[in-house]
């Protein structure tokens, strides 16, 4: 049977749950475990896929084309596990099915009620990913803070599913703050014991309490926390800052957090160092052997959870190059006016991400023409790819008004267009072509060179599409057409014949790159800026 880690956060949002949470997961791996991670999101939005990046961050897409939180972003990067539609749980999601349930008359005429048959649905979703997954331990994140009012059905249902299981099969994990005052000099205790007291109101007394903060915790303030918050010493642990995410498993370690969670769990496992991964990952992160300038082109370049994965997987490719990749965040917005070269002097890669709405379009179109008649690398992926086959149909095919029908329905030439099958949909969630789709490389292409195989698989999230109709006019004037899905006739990859680098995915290779397995399209692509 599987057990569970129960994580909840406390005091503020965004201390960092979804890396705590991803960082248990890597620990307890490490030491021969195999592990599932889980998040449940308490919004009504049955999946954050209709929300706008800005309220929400990156939507992270699973290989069953499930439209995420980001925080299973994290997961994937810090575990081996390949997560799905059921490892994130939202609240809408839940009612969503409670109601549907009702509407069926599958309670025979009982009164449908938070609790029992919300709180219920909940457990069923944690019980199903344990069952399939058939993991040693179950790590589940509750999003939100200790105290939100929609947060309490999933802590009562992991109050719940804890009493069911018992004695060391279940612990609970408070992230919380310990707030340094600085005109006293003091490190406030304060909220953690509020924050705590909240959580025995409801009947869940955490095990062990990840303290997030600046500075070092003493032995004076470790003992004083678990006396008024009711764990030993030893489950209080120091979460201080650290330079990069990725040291956090051996910041947790060093507190011995991973042995404390296995004896409470009563799980025996043999100790194991995180060895490789602090001499691959954190190592090149810390002192790496080069630089190299990067911009990233897009439209919610303020909000650092918009790109999220975008980043990580430059990071990736600059730790397999060992080098650090300095990112410049431009607004396609601002690259829309005047003189196009001050934007980019000291950059040596062009990157277009993802994107919908014609905010800013004309700005990523600029850049991406810069970057081809420059001969700077450049790397476009999904919105990115589009506006890189309408510059290409613009600027070199004379096909001056050359657009995606996103932007202009009625352009003389829809170079990306609907395919018949988005023509019929009314709603806009879960709609769009999602998910992992097969891709076949041609031979000597920039792809083929940084997969080195025929035939990969890699996650899309959009609705438009390269319309085939131009495939011939544009592969005349040198557009290669280094990608496609065989059994749909889908062209997935776009390169330039003659430049340095240039390439253009339609699906999204971000999701896919781990810090010590860089995604081959990013490594290849800091590679090639490197060689600028
Ligand atoms: N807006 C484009 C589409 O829907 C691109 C989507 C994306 O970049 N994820 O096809």
């Amino acid at each position: 049977m599987s057990k569970y880690i129960f994580v909840t956060g406390g005091v503020v949002s965004s201390l960092g749950k979804g890396i705590a949470s991803a960082s248990i997961g890597k620990l307890l791996e490490t030491r021969g475990l195999t592990v599932t991670i889980l998040k449940c999101d308490p919004y009504l939005n049955v999946d954050p896929g209709t929300m706008n990046p800005y309220q929400h961050g990156e939507v992270y897409v699973t290989d069953d084309g499930a439209e995420t939180d980001l925080d299973l972003g994290h997961y994937e990067r810090f575990t081996n596990g390949r997560f799905s539609k059921d490892n994130n749980i939202t609240a809408g999601k839940i009612y969503y099915s409670v109601i549907t349930k009702e509407r069926r008359g599958d309670y025979l005429g009982k009164t449908v009620q938070i609790i029992p048959h919300i709180t219920d649905e909940i457990k069923c979703g944690l019980k199903k990913v344990a069952k399939e997954h058939d993991v040693d331990v179950v790590i589940v994140e509750i999003g939100g803070t200790v105290g939100d009012i929609e947060s309490l059905p999933f802590l009562e249902a992991i109050r719940q599913l804890r009493w069911e299981m018992g004695e060391h099969y279940a612990i609970n994990i408070h992230v919380t703050l310990l707030p340094y005052i600085k005109s006293c000099g003091e490190q406030k205790t304060k909220p953690t014991q509020h924050s705590v007291g909240t959580l025995r109101e409801i009947g869940i007394q955490p095990d062990i309490l990840l303290c997030r903060t600046e500075r070092p915790i003493s032995m004076e303030q470790r003992e004083k926390i678990a006396l008024f918050c009711n764990v030993d010493v030893e489950g209080v642990i120091e979460a201080a800052d650290v330079k990069s995410i990725y040291e956090c498993p051996s910041a947790f370690k060093k507190e011995h957090l991973d042995t404390l969670i296995l004896k409470k769990l009563n799980i025996k496992a043999p100790d194991k160092d995180l060895k490789a991964w602090e001499d691959f990952v954190v190592k090149r992160v810390r002192h790496p052997k080069r630089e190299v300038n990067v911009a990233v082109v897009g439209k919610y370049i303020q909000l650092p959870d918009a790109y999220k994965s975008i980043y990580e997987a430059l990071g990736h490719g600059g730790i397999a190059c060992d080098a650090k990749v300095n990112i410049f965040k431009l607004d396609s917005e601002d690259l829309e006016k005047g003189k196009i070269d001050r934007f980019f002097k000291n950059i040596h890669g062009i990157l277009v991400p993802g994107g919908f709405g014609s905010r800013g379009i004309e700005g990523k179109i600029r850049a991406i023409k810069f970057a081809r008649e420059k001969n700077i690398p450049f790397f476009g992926i999904c919105l990115g790819m589009q506006l890189a086959t309408v510059e290409f149909a613009r600027s070199v095919c004379g096909m001056k008004t050359a657009n995606s029908t996103e932007f202009d329905k009625h352009t003389k030439d829809p170079v990306i267009s609907l395919l018949a099958e988005q023509h019929q949909v009314v709603n806009l969630g879960a709609t769009m072509r999602l998910g992992a789709y097969p891709c076949h490389l041609e031979k000597d292409t920039k792809a083929h060179a940084a997969y080195k195989k025929d035939d990969i698989s890699e996650r899309h999230r959009h609705r438009y599409e390269f319309n085939n109709e131009y495939r011939e006019a544009l592969e005349s004037r040198g557009l290669v057409i280094a990608g496609t899905n065989v059994e749909r006739k889908l062209v997935e990859m776009v390169e330039v014949k003659g430049h340095r680098w240039f390439v253009g995915c339609q699906f999204h290779p971000e999701f896919q790159s781990k810090p010590d397995k860089a995604h081959p399209l990013f490594k290849d692509f800091v590679a090639a800026a490197l060689a600028v």
